[in-house]
């Protein structure tokens, strides 16, 4: 429900994409929540894709899951890590998704009729969602993805202007985030393409009320004052949002250039007198500057030229990292070297390695070789998803002799140790999939629950039996294979919670080597680190101590 007290900040991009829209949207979140506020954030994509499930991780980088299972853009995960709150499928859609629910009405004849355009039907459907679904929150941050002048992006203006016209400014405020590059020969930081992207804002009928400009160096106050004036813009609302080192420097550095003071001013919020509260940042940059060791992890995976495919997995090494006080260098090897070199030149030196998740049959033989060398050579290894899979391939063939066990994902004639289970539980409900369903939203995604074996190095590590962690995946590791791969000293130490499903896999005869079914780095944040990332890292920095 919006309450009449609820305040819409609606977040545009101009001049150039990757910007860091989703970053700035999540630091503004968390600085408002240092205020005291209850916020939400939601991200709007103009893109035709229904989802971005189906979508190449070179393309797109990672897709972040809800609990709900709604595969969503990866910038849910900085909101999620950043604010702390969990988004639903209310919080993210795609213009493929707008334009489904316009066409489902359509031919349900819930329009009565009438022609069916984009003004009104699809800027109605799109004020819909990000006015409906909500819960009094003080503060509901929207971003709209894309850069202003977009073709795709011309609905999300219509409808946000009209949103701002039907509540009045006095409870909508326009961000809009640029770039000022900076041009060495003339030693300058250049303006105009922030002027003409405010031009072309305001040609949609759009005046933003702040500007967040990325730039390389300080901007001074002349600069400050040309922008403004150009752009119409209040001088104190032009924030600078210098480059960074590390992304959890933004939430401080924004507010040192007082950006939560604009936004309380736009508002008419009284906050001169007190300061938002971010000590917990203050902490993590604390811990951050001063490690009291270094450890090396090795992420074997194939999508290592775009490291925002790992965004989730990245950050939530980092947390494990911080959660013991010294700093992971982590080394992203493509597993297609491995494949051809072997593990050795990669791996001699690493304290720690993961086999992250992924899809298709190329380079899986070198993360089976990688982990081969962690299990003869001790080193503690971490299988997520297709990672786990293919630790129990490798249980299967070097242990067990099954020279031939394999998934189904891309196998035929083999002993299928993965394969896909034809019918799993949702909320009592059966779901179905067979390898003719949609490749879009047909996968096992979303929070389940996940039951541990006491006196398992799960159960130590978690510390309770019953758990719920996410999933994305389409395949399961095969439960007949159970009491061969015990017989090879691998133990299926979590299962779902009717006792079917493999989720956590552990071997005993090594001091940490898991696999699980599920993703545990979407659940990580830097004030919540995952307990399996926080166990790693103990492990890693304890070989590298030995
Ligand atoms: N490709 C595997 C499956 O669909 C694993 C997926 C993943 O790692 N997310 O089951």
């Amino acid at each position: 429900m919006t309450t009449s007290q609820t305040k819409f900040i609606f977040i545009t991009g101009g001049v150039v994409s990757s910007l860091g829209k989703g970053l700035a949207s999540a630091s503004l979140a968390s600085i408002l929540q240092g205020r005291g506020f209850k916020v939400r954030l939601r991200k709007l994509d103009p893109y035709l894709n229904v989802d971005p499930g189906t979508m190449s991780p070179y393309q797109h980088g990672e897709v972040f899951v809800n609990d709900d299972g709604t595969e969503a853009d990866l910038d849910l995960g900085h909101y999620e890590r950043f604010s702390g709150v969990s988004a639903t499928k209310n919080d993210s859609t795609t213009s493929g998704k707008i334009y489904q629910n316009v066409i489902n009405k359509e031919r349900r004849g819930e329009y009565l009729g009438a022609t069916i355009q984009v003004v009104p039907h699809v800027t109605n459907e799109i004020k819909d969602f990000i006015l409906s679904n909500l819960d009094d929150e003080d503060f509901v941050l929207c971003e709209i993805g894309g850069t202003v002048g977009d073709i795709e992006g011309q609905p999300y203006l219509e409808a946000i202007r009209q949103i701002a016209y039907e509540f009045g400014r006095a409870r909508v405020m326009f961000v809009h985030l640029t770039l000022l590059p900076y041009i060495p020969t003339a030693g300058e930081l250049k303006t105009k393409p922030t002027q003409h992207s405010v031009k072309k804002l305001q040609e949609y009928g759009i005046q933003p009320d702040m500007l967040v400009c990325r730039s390389q160096k300080q901007i001074d106050e002349n600069e400050k004052r040309k922008l403004a004036l150009f752009c119409n813009v209040r001088q104190e609302n032009v924030i600078t949002a210098l480059d960074v080192s590390n992304i959890y420097e933004v939430p401080i550095a924004y507010a040192k250039e007082g950006i939560d003071r604009a936004v309380c001013n736009h508002f008419g919020i009284e906050c001169e007198q007190n300061l938002p509260d971010l000590s917990k940042w203050e902490h993590i940059l604390e811990v951050m500057s001063k490690p009291q060791g270094v450890v090396k992890i090795a992420v074997v995976g194939k999508y290592t030229q775009l490291l925002e495919a790992y965004k989730s997995l990245g950050e939530a090494i980092k947390h494990g990292a911080i959660a013991n006080r010294v700093k992971a260098d982590i080394d992203w090897i493509d597993c297609e070297k491995i494949e051809k070199e072997g593990a050795e030149k990669y791996l001699k030196d690493t304290d720690a390695v993961i086999v992250p998740g992924g899809f298709g049959k190329r380079g899986t033989l070198g993360k089976i070789k990688a982990i081969t060398y962690v299990r003869e050579n001790k080193i503690p290894f971490l299988g997520i998803c297709f990672g786990m899979q293919m630790a129990v391939i490798e249980t299967m063939r070097n242990l067990a002799g099954v020279q031939n066990a394999d998934t189904t994902e891309f196998a035929q004639d083999c002993v299928p140790v993965v394969g896909l289970m034809t019918e799993w539980q949702k909320e009592g409900l059966k779901q179905t999939r067979s390898k003719d369903s949609d490749l879009g939203g047909t996968m096992r995604l979303g929070a389940y629950p996940c039951r541990i074996k006491k006196g398992s190095k799960a159960y130590e590590i978690y510390q309770k039996e019953e758990i719920s962690e996410r999933h994305r995946h389409r395949y399961e590791v095969n439960p007949e294979y159970e009491n061969v791969l015990l017989k090879n000293g691998m133990q299926i130490c979590g299962k779902s919670p009717e006792g079917r499903l493999p989720e956590i896999v552990e071997r005993n005869d090594h001091p940490f080597f898991i696999g699980v079914q599920f993703h545990p780095e979407l659940k990580s944040k830097p004030f919540e680190p995952h307990p399996i990332f926080v166990a790693l890292i103990k492990a890693a920095v304890k070989l590298k101590k030995a």
